[in-house]
């Protein structure tokens, strides 16, 4: 998981490289580098920030017509400036950048080392390019042939990019597991981990798949599988606006991305949802939909964030379809021998479409013969591309490494499916559809309201800011939405922060509290109202701080709570997308106030795309 691009044209390829890594650093921030074709085949490369590598540049003469650069998250040997990337074969005729991990990488070193390999870093990147060009000297073969002989022996998941010091207009690029997208402009070539980097100078592109090689040379592009099959390359329009991937005024991209969820819910539901009109559809459920409407049961693999969207829509389905649901974390399912039988259908929810835990546990059930559904945020991205039907949450880029935006936006979408399949299978009446559809229209603008409430929130971050500890508690559909909330305040500001069901608080959390512990009840009015309002006595009787998220206008809990939030009233079961917002807030403040990096947390990165 890290950002890789690269670049071949007339342009100075430093100054497309620079400005491409910074539009990745969300995807890896320890360390970053850069490769250029000048006097011979140069390596800049530093530990921290893109900036950092921009200052260690100062005053080097880098003109260069081909380069590429990396910004690294470490998994093999710490971050520093030896193990950052690009790394050099033996000979430092050949240099490569990598994201992903080379599984076997200790076994083809060894057997590098027993023929007088020496390595100068610990990471498996530079056993990997030492292997590639042993390969090379020994088949006396060109490149492009190296790289997929390597290919067929190493195991793992990666992006690479390899630049020659014999062929200075040559990238070869292959890819497996981890993402990598081709621009494909006049004259010129980019090559990134996403669009981003590229969409400033071109919109067509190629996205490789995986066990697929790209070489580019002489200014052409050349596409093969690793079984040696040439293949044609499908150019493709992205449709991805400039403005979408900056910050737009905002200081952080975080804060930005909270901010846009009124309208970035409203793009998920456009020409989708029409109240008025009756009308709901999913374009991409259609040809599959009748085996989630059979389905016996619902299997929901997702990591972080999208897990918790996963926990809500099981209250969902389950209520409002009668279907079982079972919410899984993608990296257990993968690994756990589940029974998966005909007549059950996974969904799998990713931002990025890219997390390496949910495309091996789709790839799993797919083996068993489940029919897959994807919720993903990035068009084209492999778990898109892996599912057999789906819809796009359509929430933009999400740029900040704590999701936000995705997270309604992935509620938004699981709302519409299931609503779909109740509607079908006639567990709903038409009138409480409408009465949902209605409520679901009035969502962007209730967000808009919680938003006002950003300035309150920032007094009360103030007065928090220091808790070494916090709870989230929540009951039914609020429940999730605790866990959300402890883990964007555990993310972003290093506080640690634990989310429990409400009522569960007495089987073991209750013994944290004291008189210096903030405990966010998420307490709207709902069915378990009563109950959350007992828990909130609880905390109360002993000493602990309530801030409390409540429906406006109530009454009762402003006695109680030490904070009241107040949000706008909706139906519980799409409460989340509305109660989540200032918990969203909440930790952005916090993180703020202390001084962390809120869009770059500490070992965090955006998109997991290694298990
Ligand atoms: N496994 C490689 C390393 O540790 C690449 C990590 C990455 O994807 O940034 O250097």
């Amino acid at each position: 998981m890290c950002g890789i691009v690269a670049y071949v044209g007339k342009r100075q390829a430093q100054e497309v490289v620079i400005k491409g890594l910074k539009r990745l650093e969300y995807r890896g921030y320890d360390s970053a580098g850069i490769a250029l074709l000048n006097e011979g085949l140069s390596v800049y490369k530093k530990k921290g920030k893109v900036t950092d590598l921009e200052q260690h540049l100062k005053g080097k003469a880098l003109n260069s017509h081909i380069g590429m650069g990396h910004t690294r998250w470490a998994t093999h040997g710490e971050p520093n400036d030896v193990n950052a990337h690009p790394h050099y074969s033996a000979s430092g005729k050949f240099a490569i950048i990598h994201n992903g991990i080379i599984e076997n990488y200790s076994s083809l070193k060894q057997e590098l080392l027993n023929k007088g390999h020496k390595f100068l870093s610990d990471t498996d990147t530079e056993v990997f390019i030492h292997f590639i060009e042993d390969i090379k000297e020994h088949e006396q073969c060109p490149l492009d042939e190296a790289v997929r002989l390597a290919l067929t022996r190493v195991v793992g998941a990666y992006a690479i990019v390899i630049m020659s010091l014999e062929d200075p207009d040559l990238l070869v690029a292959a890819r497996k597991g981890s993402p990598l997208v081709i621009g494909v402009g006049k004259d010129e070539f980019f090559l990134a981990s996403d669009a981003t980097p590229i969409v400033e100078y071109t919109n067509e592109v190629v996205y490789l798949n995986d066990q697929e090689i790209a070489v580019i040379n002489d200014g052409k592009l050349s596409i093969k599988n690793t079984a040696n099959l040439p293949l044609t390359p499908y150019i493709q329009t992205v449709d991805l606006e400039l403005e979408a991937i900056e910050k737009g005024g905002f200081e952080h991209f975080m804060l930005k991305e909270i901010f846009e969820q009124p309208r970035s819910i409203s793009d998920c539901m456009r020409g989708r949802l029409d109240a008025q009109k009756g009308r709901l559809v999913l374009g991409g459920l259609r040809e599959y939909l009748a085996k989630l409407t059979n389905a016996d049961r619902i299997l929901i693999v997702a990591c972080g964030t999208s897990w918790h969207a996963g926990l809500v829509a099981e209250y969902f389905f389950e209520e409002f379809c009668r279907i079982p649901v079972e919410v899984e974390y993608a990296s257990e399912f993968r690994y756990r021998n589940p029974v998966i039988r005909e007549g059950d259908v996974v969904i799998a929810i990713s931002q990025s479409g890219e997390t390496a835990d949910t495309l091996a546990a789709i790839e799993l059930a797919k083996s068993k013969g489940a029919i897959i559904f994807g919720v993903c945020n990035v068009v084209g991205s492999s778990i898109a591309r892996a599912t057999h039907a789906g819809a796009y949450t359509h929430a933009g880029p999400e740029i900040g490494v704590a999701s936000t935006k995705a997270f309604t936006a992935q509620l938004t979408v699981l709302n519409m499916i299931a609503l779909i399949v109740a509607q079908k299978k006639g567990t709903i009446t038409e009138q409480k559809l409408h009465e949902l559809l209605v409520e679901m229209e009035t969502i962007p603008a209730k967000v808009e309201r919680a938003l006002k409430l950003n300035d309150q929130i920032e007094s009360i971050a103030a007065e928090f800011k220091d808790a070494r500890n916090f709870i989230y508690l929540g009951r039914g559909y609020n429940f999730p939405v605790a866990l959300e909330g402890a883990l964007k305040l555990k993310e972003i500001s290093y506080i640690h922060a634990e989310g429990y069901p409400a009522a569960e608080m007495k089987h073991g959390p209750i013994a944290l509290i004291d008189e210096e512990m903030p405990v966010v009840f998420i307490a709207t009015n709902d069915s378990s109202y009563e109950k959350v309002v007992s828990n909130i006595q609880e905390v109360r009787a002993r000493k602990g701080r309530v801030i409390a998220i409540v429906t406006e206008g109530d009454k009762l809990i402003p006695k109680m709570a030490e904070f009241v939030i107040e949000v706008p009233s909706v139906h519980e079961a799409l409460m989340p997308m509305v109660s989540v917002v200032p918990l969203q807030l909440l930790s952005y403040h916090i993180a703020v106030m202390r001084g962390c990096n809120v869009d770059q947390p500490r070992n965090l990165a955006k998109s997991v795309t290694v298990e």
